[in-house]
């Protein structure tokens, strides 16, 4: 097994499924922080602030402080304010989108004459907000997107994410969104350059194949699949590419 310097480790599914901790991930993070490893716990969820995370994370008793979370809201803000320095903003979101903009000074607006409509997940969604991103679009702002998650697991099934909202806009529009998040690249990279190790002593633990895995085939990075999440264990000889490696339980790895 390659040693590695900076670890980028995903949340729910991984560190945690909805509000209780997963058995093995504190003392996985003691241990590395033991072996003085950088790391970085990296989220789609674009609802929460840093804060908030890492205070939720500390809770559940794995200490963690707010410059250790890079969520894709962050990603995003990076992003919007390198793109368009001086763009206008009509935000779809939650405080953590909002606070992330807020904090790379990128300008919100109301009105639908903007330069990008950005959209990540908001439980008050409603028809008013859809119809303003759809006719904003329409005037030409570009359309980014903090996740393109589809759906996401809740103690009673599946319920919608951020990509069934963004996708009525596509679907209204013509206009494909950018998105940021996993298993896009742009986070990833955003994440490596707050870590500061390079992409060769780096590697991304998660439990979805199809987001945090993918994101690291993706950005060129190896991966290290934990089967304590959204993708079964029962899948794994099916999954196309492999990940570089994988565990049941985060306790097999450093053991
Ligand atoms: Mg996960």
């Amino acid at each position: 097994m390659k040693e590695y310097n900076g670890y980028l480790i995903d949340l729910d599914g991984t560190m945690y499924r909805g509000n209780k901790v997963i058995e093995e991930a504190p003392s996985f993070i003691k241990k590395l922080r033991q072996e003085r490893k950088s790391l970085l716990f990296l989220t789609n969820n674009s609802s929460k602030t840093p804060e908030q995370v890492a205070k939720k994370l500390t809770m559940l008793g794995i200490e963690a402080k707010p410059e250790e979370v890079f969520t894709s809201s962050m990603a995003t803000a990076k992003y919007v304010k390198k793109k368009l320095p001086h763009g206008t903003c009509f935000v779809i979101g939650e405080e953590g989108l909002f606070d992330a903009l807020h904090r790379e000074g990128v300008q919100i607006t109301d009105n639908v004459e903007c330069d990008a409509v950005i959209m990540g997940i908001d439980h008050q969604i409603t028809y008013e907000k859809l119809a303003k991103a759809s006719l904003a679009v329409q005037k030409g702002a570009a359309l980014i997107s903090t996740n393109s998650d589809n759906a996401f697991p809740s103690e009673q099934g599946l319920v919608p994410g951020n990509g069934a909202f963004t996708a009525v806009i596509t679907v209204s529009t013509g206009v494909e969104a950018q998105f940021i998040g996993k298993p896009e690249t742009i986070i990833v990279e955003e994440a490596l350059r707050v870590l500061g190790t390079s992409k060769s002593e780096t590697i991304l633990v998660g439990d979805n194949y199809n987001t945090d895995i993918r994101a690291g085939i993706n950005a060129g990075i190896d991966t290290l699949m934990v089967f304590t999440g959204v993708t079964p264990f029962e899948q794994y000889e099916e999954l196309p590419i492999k990940p570089t490696y994988y565990v049941k339980n985060l306790n097999e790895w450093l053991s």
